[in-house]
């Protein structure tokens, strides 16, 4: 099956001149969404991880069944001020300005084995910057997972771990 056909386009959104890459044809079609959770897992078993990290936010509908898929424990890595408690931060550059992503304290254990899941990679800043929070912790990041790569920004050169994604747009 190709995934690409479950996959709509949509231009100028969020804003006018980007092409927004749409996952929620993808999600409702129900064969097209078993055979994407039936590919990510038998991309991440191989790594043998103890925790699947998703962020925010369409990366837990990815994460979410991956982790159920796999017997792992699923945690959230999210924007700031959203996790309730103690929580440890990474802030990082955007083009203009900065971002902060979040996990729980306690949420992994040095050691743990994670795959850092989300639904695209564009530049790769997002993902870098999740990686670097759970190396914080201790974690060891030891893959990433994403459905769509758009290949033509080179956001995987950013990423320093090994990097599986689904489909990818040139
Ligand atoms: P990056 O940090 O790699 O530049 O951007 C990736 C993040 O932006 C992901 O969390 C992803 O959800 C979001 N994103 C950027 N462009 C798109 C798009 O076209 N479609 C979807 N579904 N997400 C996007």
């Amino acid at each position: 099956m190709d995934l690409k056909d479950h996959i709509r386009s949509i231009p100028d959104f969020p804003k006018p001149g980007i092409l927004f890459y749409d996952i929620s044809t993808l999600l409702a079609h129900a064969d097209a969404w078993q055979v994407t959770m039936g590919r990510m897992a038998k991309a991440a078993r191989a790594h043998q991880p103890d925790v699947i990290a998703g962020i925010e936010s369409r990366g837990f509908l990815v994460a979410a069944p991956l982790a159920l898929k796999l017997g792992c424990g699923f945690i959230m890595v999210r924007k700031k001020g959203k996790l309730p408690g103690a929580t440890i931060k990474h802030t990082y550059d955007l083009e203009y300005g900065s971002d902060t992503v979040e996990i729980q304290e306690g949420a992994v254990e040095p050691g743990q084995r994670v795959i850092l899941v989300d639904d695209l990679l564009a530049t790769g800043g997002t993902f870098a910057a999740s990686i670097e929070l759970l190396r914080k912790v201790g974690a060891e990041v030891c893959a990433a997972a994403c459905l769509i790569e758009l290949a033509f920004l080179k956001g995987r050169e950013r990423v320093d771990v090994p990097l599986h994604s689904l489909v990818s747009y040139d």
